[in-house]
């Protein structure tokens, strides 16, 4: 442990934790097992107890949805259609907003791409995830900004040239998920609508750690995942205007999404609002699962949550610094506001290797690669003096064949990590930067 780390019993908990599902003893390569460390809620979060009750609960009064005519029936389509106004609620949607269930934040985005007029241009940095860059047809890439002022001033510029060129789409994430940091959202949707642009904010990385208010952000649309909110996989939300979506081709055709299909090929009408894109059987389950863990998190006391991940975030930095050769990585600044992500090197060993010693060694899961935001990575990699090693087909990171590409590690915290995780993890990488693996 370095010394400059302050003794984790000078700590007290939040009084009101919010209980994930335990995680498991894993095995360690030395022998003997631990108990598992996450430390890759940034990737998916394990399941809170509440969302993990609600799926058990519903499991045994599973039936068809929106078309059965019996009574389980009926239940099931009152709890999907009572979880969409949960998690409308849960954002502070506008009442005419769209609440639209996908399959997760790629599955949104691509949904409203599909959606947007023909001639619309969207704007969006080289900084965020791919599911916000690959979707756009007629994308305009900004580079990744050096700072929040320089963020605004970047997509201020950038209206200006298209403004008037047809509608305009802002694409920005809330907190970048390679380094954590809190984009200008408010500033940058109080300017995209002066220009009479529309914003959507890419919020897989926020909504986990920060409550979000779509109606006082005046965001116009939404999307988020249900597996990086401590509910399963599956479950994604697109929430925003209707207006586009309404006139958008189904994203999901078939059953469902039509309202009348009549004997001739194209006599077909289709559903406006939700039904309209959610073709198809849909995942009851996720979303009551994902609806708990909103419910759940409308009752805790969420600024307490934010205060206890900031000490942990703060620990963890603090104490990675203390340790020679690690490198951290960020976007705007050692300083700027971030949710608990950390992302770093180790001189001397690839990004991969530091990754597969937490784990064998250690019992703790982290990520390492590119992030699924490879010009982003690459730049601040660059930008840290990082040098290329072998690290091949690390996460989404490289395209599977040899070559020397820089990679980073990126720890993240959530509601499953206590400070002895953290400790754990700063013990583990001071010993492998001093001793090596
Ligand atoms: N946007 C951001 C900021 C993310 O971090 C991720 C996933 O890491 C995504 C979008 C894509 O999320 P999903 O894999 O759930 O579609």
């Amino acid at each position: 442990m370095t010394s400059t780390v302050v003794p984790s019993s000078q700590f007290a908990t939040p009084s009101r934790p919010i209980p994930v599902v335990e995680a498991p003893e894993v095995p360690l390569v030395t022998g003997g097992s631990v108990r598992y460390a996450n430390f890759d809620h940034a990737a998916s979060t394990p399941c809170l107890r509440a969302a993990a009750d609600a799926v058990a609960e519903l499991l045994p009064r599973y039936a068809s949805v929106h078309r059965g005519a019996g009574y389980l029936s009926a239940e099931c389509t009152r709890a999907y259609e009572s979880a969409r106004r949960t998690i409308a609620r849960f954002v502070n949607a506008r009442p005419d907003d769209a609440i639209v269930f996908t399959r997760n934040t790629t599955d949104s985005l691509n949904l409203l791409a599909r959606a947007l007029p023909e001639d619309a241009t969207v704007i969006a940095f080289d900084s965020e995830h791919h599911a916000n860059l690959l979707p756009w047809k007629r994308l305009i890439r900004l580079p990744a900004p050096d700072s929040a002022s320089t963020a605004v001033r970047s997509v201020d510029d950038a209206l200006k040239v298209v403004a008037n060129d047809g509608p305009v789409l802002v694409a920005v994430t809330g907190a970048s998920n390679v380094t954590g940091e809190l984009f200008p959202i408010a500033e940058i949707t109080v300017l995209a609508h002066r220009y009479g642009a529309r914003v959507a904010l890419d919020a897989a990385q926020l909504v986990p750690h920060r409550t979000v208010d779509v109606t006082a952000l005046g965001v116009d649309y939404i999307a988020f995942s249900g597996h990086k909110l401590y509910a399963p996989f599956g479950t994604g939300v697109l929430i925003g205007r209707s207006d586009w979506l309404d006139a958008a081709p189904p994203y999901l055709a078939g059953g469902g999404a039509s309202a009348h299909v009549g004997d001739a090929t194209n006599d077909v009408r289709w559903q406006t609002g939700a039904a309209r894109h959610e073709g198809g059987s849909p995942n009851v389950v996720g979303a009551v699962a994902l609806a708990a863990v909103c419910e759940t998190l409308e009752q805790a006391d969420r600024a307490a949550l934010t205060a206890w991940e900031e000490t942990l975030r703060t620990r963890l930095a603090d104490g990675l610094a203390a340790v020679a050769g690690v490198r951290q990585l960020h976007v705007f600044g050692a300083d700027s506001p971030r949710v608990g992500t950390v992302a770093f090197t180790v001189d001397g060993y690839p990004a991969d290797l530091v990754a597969a010693v937490l784990s064998a060694e250690h019992g703790i899961g982290v990520r390492d690669g590119l992030f699924c935001a490879h010009p982003l990575t690459r730049r601040l990699l660059t930008e840290a003096g990082v040098a290329p090693t072998h690290s091949v087909g690390a996460g989404c990171g490289t395209d599977g064949r040899p070559q020397r590409v820089a990679t980073a590690v990126r720890a993240s915290i959530g509601l499953g990590t206590d400070i002895d995780d953290v400790d754990r993890l700063i013990a583990a990488v001071e010993r492998l930067a001093t001793e090596g693996p």
